[in-house]
């Protein structure tokens, strides 16, 4: 008996997933375009519950699947940041924006860039077009903090990061930070402790042909 079937794997088994975790930049999953889901099965559920909670340990009030390396168009956001206000719990499947009107400019920060922040651009309404965990179309029209969310959410489906719609000045501000992140990740690369661009593509594929 193998260690490993010691224990009961948490996504099933034979799953590409044992565990997740949030990804940092420049991992390559986060720039990859994520696609659309046709099904939400138990392992689906238990991914987005174990997202949520990756979320709150970060102190983040909104995670998308490519930050815990999955390729799926889907989102938690929950805008209190509390772990008890789970009524604020929102989790959007195949989201699609539409109808930007105005602009505004406020700090983000990610949970895949920690400790980086910068005022971005983005407009200051938008019309969201999803699916909720059971199924339902939701259609909302959101300002503020939510407008601004999940937009940088539905970014993160696009292979986009906040990083990638500053001003030039701001760009230049966060250079140096930008590299630290490339250093660290290209040092554990070499030192074999994370998988190659070619492993993650093929974890990426596997998960793809389960649900998408
Ligand atoms: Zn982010």
């Amino acid at each position: 008996m193998s260690p490993q079937a010691l224990t009961a794997p948490y996504f099933g088994a034979g799953s590409p997933v044992d565990h997740l975790d949030i990804i940092q930049y420049p991992h390559p999953t986060l720039r990859h375009r994520a696609k659309p889901l046709r099904r939400v099965d138990d392992v689906l559920r238990r991914m987005i519950g174990e997202m949520f909670g990756l979320m709150y340990n970060a102190r983040g009030i909104g995670l998308a699947a490519t930050q815990v390396d999955l390729p799926y168009r889907m989102f938690v956001v929950n805008a209190t940041g509390d772990p008890h206000e789970t009524s604020e719990e929102m989790v959007f499947i195949n989201p699609v924006l539409s109808q930007p009107k105005g602009t505004a400019e406020g700090e983000e920060g990610c949970l895949s860039l920690p400790g980086l922040y910068a005022d971005v651009k983005r407009p200051e309404r938008i019309v969201l077009n999803a699916y909720t965990l059971s199924g339902e179309e939701v259609n909302m029209e959101l300002d503020g903090l939510m407008a601004r969310v999940v937009q940088h959410e539905t970014d993160h489906l696009n292979g986009v990061l906040f990083i990638d719609r500053l001003s030039t000045t701001a760009s230049m501000a966060v250079k140096d930070v930008l590299t630290d992140f490339e250093q660290i990740y290209a040092g554990k690369l070499e030192r074999g402790e994370i998988p190659n661009d070619a492993a993650v593509a093929k974890r990426l594929a596997e998960l793809e042909r389960e649900r998408t």
